[in-house]
């Protein structure tokens, strides 16, 4: 078993109940067992920001899938939560991203691993740093904690 995290993030709909539904359909992947989850932040759009606010949130699990066949799970995942891809970072109901997948640093045509953006995203960072302080990122080789920072855009979500 391999430790992976995920990096979730929807904008359109209801985006907690999408969450939800998205870590219920990954909890139910064979070969796929989650261990821990995030809170949630909400957080202002970055980049193409003429769009509603985002929920993010990070997973922690386990699996025994290869890097590319948990690629296919998650792109299915987010069909089926009727993601429309139109525009590139664009308003999506339900995003997954694969942030780190154990120590592998992978580049294929289809797979970036670590998640290429993910130590300059605060609304990756915040979350995973709930549940993955002590990971190494592998590029850097810093641990999350001392790669977060602080940021007053990403804000907890009560629901
Ligand atoms: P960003 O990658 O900047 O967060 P995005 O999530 O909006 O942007 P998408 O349109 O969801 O981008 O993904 C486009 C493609 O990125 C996917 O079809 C997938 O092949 C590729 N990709 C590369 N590396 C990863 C990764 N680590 N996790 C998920 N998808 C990845
Ligand atoms: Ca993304
Ligand atoms: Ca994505």
């Amino acid at each position: 078993m391999v430790d992976v995290y995920l990096g979730l993030g929807s904008n359109i709909g209801n985006r907690a109940e999408q969450l939800k539904d998205a870590i219920e359909r990954i909890g139910q992947l064979n070969d796929v067992d989650i261990q821990h989850v995030s809170s949630m932040y909400e957080t202002k759009p970055v980049g193409y920001v003429a769009q509603p606010d985002f929920l993010n949130l990070c997973l922690h699990v386990k699996t025994t899938c290869t890097p590319e066949v948990l690629l296919e799970k998650c792109l299915t995942i987010e069909k089926d939560l009727h993601r429309v891809r139109k525009e590139r970072w664009g308003p999506r109901t339900m995003d997954i991203d694969i942030l780190l997948y154990g120590d592998k640093i992978i580049e294929t045509d289809r797979l970036t691993i670590p998640h290429p953006r993910m130590t300059e995203r605060a609304f990756v960072m915040i979350p995973l740093n709930e549940i993955a302080s002590q990971v190494v990122e592998p590029r850097s080789q810093k641990t999350i904690h001392s790669l977060v920072q602080s940021d007053e855009t990403v804000v907890k979500y009560e629901g």
